[in-house]
């Protein structure tokens, strides 16, 4: 039985004051009252006041990109050991937003992947196709590349704690959603991927999220497919209340 696993992802989305005012809503969910893991993504300004608020909730926290070097003349970056040491546990690797306005590549990618585990963070690794590549019919060529070069390397331990997040890029912010079945399909076909390289058992155990477009009024029937084990949820996870329903959908 796989744990679903629902992140939100806030982007370079709200303040100090009311990323802090989300956590006085959210922090009496205790972990034993929520079904599913339950992450929130913030903007690494926010990560240290959030680790402390949340600390003995059920929110985890998690950040929505890192360097791969511990440390470095790297201006701007921030570090696995700077994320783990505030008390992080999660970290998105490769948002197709990432990969597309910051050049990040699947070697980077794998990279990070490797860097987040040597530090104890949970990678969230991001994969999907364009509207074109699905129109093309390379949906699962696409993604299954993805899956090969960011899993690269990983002992079969750490693709089974790894959070793979099917995002299909056209479906993201657009309110679009990808349909269950498609979703379930796509992601059907990363854990086939993931079996041909590191076998079943790591197959069976690896959490795949959907994301792209996910609400309160479509994430019941996501999660009720076979191979969709929670959601990357970027719009509907900036508001508490509608955080709050996604999981209580997750129960
Ligand atoms: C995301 O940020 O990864 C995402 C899926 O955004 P949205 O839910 O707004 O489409």
């Amino acid at each position: 039985m796989r744990k679903p696993i629902i992140a939100g992802n806030w982007k370079m989305y709200k303040t100090l004051s009311e990323a802090k005012q989300f956590a006085e809503e959210v922090k009496g969910l205790a972990p034993d009252s929520v079904k599913v893991d339950t992450v929130i993504c913030a903007p690494a300004l926010f990560l240290e006041q959030l680790t402390q608020l949340l600390s003995g909730s059920a929110v985890h926290v998690g950040a929505q990109t890192m360097h791969f070097e511990n440390e470095g003349a790297f201006t701007g970056e921030v570090s696995p050991v700077q994320l783990a040491d505030l008390g992080v546990e999660y970290v998105v690797v490769g948002h197709s937003e990432r990969r597309e306005y910051f050049n990040e590549t699947d070697e980077a990618v794998n990279k990070k992947v490797h860097a987040a585990f040597a530090n104890s963070l949970t990678p969230i690794v991001c994969v999907g196709e364009t509207l074109e590549e699905r129109e093309a019919g390379n949906t699962t060529a696409k993604v299954e590349g993805q899956v090969e070069k960011g899993l690269a390397d990983l002992t079969e331990e750490q693709v089974k704690q790894t959070v793979i997040a099917y995002e299909p890029i056209w479906a993201i912010g657009t309110g679009k959603t990808a349909t269950s079945e498609d979703a379930n399909e796509v992601c059907g076909a990363i854990r086939s991927k993931v079996e041909s390289l590191f076998g079943q058992q790591v197959a069976d155990a690896v959490r795949i999220q959907y994301g792209g477009s996910v609400k309160p009024e479509n994430i019941v029937e996501l999660l009720l497919m076979e191979h969709i084990d929670g959601a990357l949820v970027g719009g509907a996870s900036l508001q508490a209340p509608s955080f709050l329903k996604l999981l209580e959908a997750g129960a």
